[in-house]
């Protein structure tokens, strides 16, 4: 037994995992259901590092050093559960198993109860970045004991991202924690493209302009606040002409936003947990209204553009109030996604520091920017803080930016132009800056239909109204 780590699932994460564990000079036990892919592994990058190759899972652990540390990385969902319960019985007390797939992080608290149950520590680990993060740095997001991180700590360091020294990888909490707040990270980044998109939607609507010259402001927008990986990237995609017919490459690529599903279990979790969550939930639906194709079609058809065109006057103010705007609503889509691991953090025990996540996501992930070291900040400077939209950097940005942000919201909502991110990230901010909300009315429609009982603005108690009768207040 020689290998210090091994990797189960040698597919294209897997692999790259795995010679991004060798090239940092650890012993890598490797192993794939199917023996070609770990022959061929060894084959074209067998001169990284040093690779133990195995065709049995027994020969596999049998190759690991103890306590046994095995990252599967196989396909999400029942392939998962097949190869742990193929493992469990090949392993000892005290070893580790670690999935680094897009596992559910409900997915993930059963299996750590489970091989918890046999004396193993089970680790769900978020890993992002992709092909290219896996392979030279990605930021990983473990859960798991305290224990395994000992083992695990040191060498997950090493192969993460590095920003400013310090590595894109932290312990993040207990059983799911990890791929909680992976979940989570996924819904920014489904947030933050949606943003991105509906910027670069109003520019050309607003401007007239070519994909090229957006690409040129985004990369103007990408020397300041906005730094990040992905405004940089979408100056790249922007840029690009189809080498085919000599088109701006995005006006070729068909209007259906794809998705695998971590958007909506961002949602579907932040409706469990009462956290609003409008940007991930607006951006998540966005894709899915670009793929109803008949139904867009039907209204196509039903609703005939008018023709009217929109043209800004001033070009200079409104790129910069486009500019204001998407910061402001990509600052409440982060306030949101962090509201929403703390809520996560409390209903399950986590004690997730939220500023420690800001951190392990500065590098080595598609969301990558900037502006988390200012998250990291805020939450370092105060951990309870109610909401990073008043923290002083944010609420800076944001308050700057309210007049730019409605003159677009306005501008675009008469134009026709969709903006639900933009939008509904204002609406949201709105609501929460309002000295009174209307939900006081809809308290009052509960108790009138369902004796629902509201509480008052000057008493403590609930109370109800006998609608149907002489209207009396009783104490409910
Ligand atoms: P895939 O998700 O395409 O999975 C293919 C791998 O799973 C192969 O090694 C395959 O083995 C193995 N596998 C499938 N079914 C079984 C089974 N029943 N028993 C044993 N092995 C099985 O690979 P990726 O590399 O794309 O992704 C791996 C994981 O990483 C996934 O959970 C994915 O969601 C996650 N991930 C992917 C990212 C990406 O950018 N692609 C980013 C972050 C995470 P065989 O070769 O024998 O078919």
């Amino acid at each position: 037994a020689s290998a210090q780590i091994g990797v189960t699932g040698l597919a294209v994460m897997g692999r790259n995992l795995a010679r991004n564990l060798a090239r940092n000079g650890f012993t890598v036990a490797v192993h794939n259901r199917s023996p070609e892919r770990t022959r061929s592994l060894v084959a074209e990058h067998g001169d990284e590092g040093t690779f133990v190759p195995a065709e049995s899972l027994a020969d596999f652990v049998g190759s690991l050093e103890r306590p046994r540390a095995v990252i599967v990385m196989v396909k999400a969902g029942a392939p998962t559960d097949a190869v742990i319960d193929e493992l469990v019985p090949l392993l000892e007390e005290g070893d580790i198993v670690v999935d680094c797939g897009n596992a559910h992080f409900a997915d993930t608290r059963r299996r750590e109860e489970a091989l918890r149950g046999h004396g193993l520590h089970f680790v769900g680990t978020g890993v992002s970045g992709g092909e290219e993060g896996a392979l030279r740095g990605p930021s990983i997001m473990p859960g798991g004991s305290a224990e395994s991180y000992r083992k695990l700590g040191p060498i997950f360091e090493k192969i993460a991202a590095q920003v400013d020294g310090t590595p894109c990888c932290r312990h993040i909490g207990p059983d799911g924690a990890g791929h909680f707040v992976k979940m989570v990270h996924n819904g920014i980044e489904y947030a933050d493209m949606q943003l991105i998109a509906e910027a670069y939607d109003l520019l050309r609507a607003g401007l007239s302009a070519s994909p090229a010259e957006i690409a040129e402001i985004f990369r103007e927008w990408n020397g300041g606040e906005l730094e990040s990986f992905l405004i940089e990237i979408t100056a790249d995609v922007l840029a690009h002409t189809d080498a085919a017919t000599g088109r701006p490459f995005v006006d070729v690529v068909l209007d259906q936003a794809e998705q695998k599903g971590t958007g909506r279990w961002t949602v579907q979790s932040a409706l469990d947990l009462g956290i609003p969550i409008t940007g991930i939930a607006e951006a998540t639906f966005a894709r899915s209204l670009s793929g109803h194709a008949d139904q867009r079609e039907a209204a196509r058809r039903a609703f005939p553009d008018a023709g009217e065109k929109w043209q800004v006057d001033d070009r200079e103010t409104f790129v910069e109030d486009v500019r204001r705007a998407l910061l402001a609503s990509k600052i409440v889509a982060y306030a949101q996604g962090f509201d929403h691991i703390r809520a996560g953090s409390r209903e399950y025990d986590w004690d997730i520091d939220l500023g420690g996540t800001a951190t392990i996501w500065r590098g080595g992930c598609i969301i990558r920017a900037r502006f988390l070291d200012r998250i990291r900040e805020a939450y370092d400077a105060e951990p309870e803080l109610a909401t990073l939209l008043v923290a002083p950097w944010f609420a800076d940005r944001v308050g700057a930016g309210v007049p730019g942000w409605r003159r677009v919201v306005a501008d675009a909502a008469r134009a026709g132009v969709p903006t639900p991110a933009f939008s509904s990230s204002l609406a949201y901010f709105d609501g929460l800056r309002a000295q009174r909300l209307p939900a006081a009315l809809i308290q009052g429609l509960r108790d009138n239909f369902g004796a629902h009982t509201y509480r008052r603005v000057d008493r403590d108690g609930s109370f109800h109204t006998v609608w149907a009768g002489d209207r009396a207040e009783v104490q409910a």
